[in-house]
This record gives structure tokens, C-alpha cells and sequence, in this order.
């Protein structure tokens, strides 16, 4: 079992499950989101997913109009993404995990709309306007 929480330690999550896939999205929505040059994601199977303690403190903001991006009212953590049509999968904010994993990145998405300050130093997959 992993688990997670908020900044603010308000919102707590565990996952029953396990992280294969990582993605690391330069989309330009992540960025604002983040705040940073890149988000790395991962999916998880929703029914594994569980939010323990800060339920109140779900906050969802709709990026588009099936796809949701879930934070903490309090801190700003962004925790998660959702979209309205493929409920049964969430894409995780990894920055948020407080249990120790040994997966790595697995490929770079979005990469065309990418951060010009920012070079990508790897040899992962990179893919461009594809999600
Ligand atoms: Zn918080
Ligand atoms: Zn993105």
C-alpha cells in the first residue's frame, strides 16, 4: 500500500495498488498547475484509490470541460486528475507520494509544448501531442 498527503497535511490518500507507469507531461496546462516545468503523473485504478482523512478539502478546478484537476483548498497541492469520461482512472501527482517507490519515469508526453528554459537530458521515449 502507498500513501500520500497534501502540503498542508490535511489531505491523506493511500493506493492499494502499485506504480508501473510514470509520465512526465510538459503540456502547458501541468505547467500552470504545477507551477514548474513538468508534472510527473501516474494512472491509478480509481476503485484502489482512497482519500483516508481531508475529504472536505477537495477542491476540483475543470481544465476542460471533461477533465477535472483535484487540490487541496488549503495549500494548492495538486493531487490528481480526472476525467468525466474514464472515471475508472486517475492520474496521480507523484510529487504528493510519502511512500518510497522504485519506479522510474517511463516516457515524456506533450514535449511540443514544452518550457523553452527547460532541457530534457534523458533518453526516455518522447512523444509530442499525443496524451
Ligand atoms: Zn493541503
Ligand atoms: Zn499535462
Amino acid at each position: 500500500m502507498l500513501t500520500g498527503s497534501c502540503l498542508c497535511g490535511g489531505i491523506q490518500y493511500q493506493y492499494d495498488g502499485e506504480i508501473n507507469e510514470i509520465s512526465l507531461c510538459h503540456c502547458g496546462q501541468c505547467r500552470k498547475a504545477q507551477g514548474s516545468a513538468f508534472a510527473a503523473n501516474a494512472p491509478l485504478l480509481s476503485t484502489q484509490f482512497h482519500i483516508v482523512k481531508g475529504h472536505e478539502l477537495l477542491k476540483n478546478y475543470y481544465s476542460s470541460t471533461v477533465k477535472k484537476r483535484v487540490f487541496c483548498a488549503n495549500c494548492g497541492s495538486p493531487l490528481y486528475s480526472q476525467r468525466d469520461d474514464k472515471l475508472d482512472v486517475l492520474r496521480l501527482r507523484l510529487g504528493t507520494l510519502d511512500t518510497k517507490i522504485t519506479s522510474t519515469p517511463s516516457y515524456h508526453i506533450y514535449c511540443d509544448s514544452k518550457a523553452e528554459w527547460w532541457q530534457i537530458n534523458d533518453d526516455l521515449p518522447k512523444f509530442g501531442m499525443m496524451n
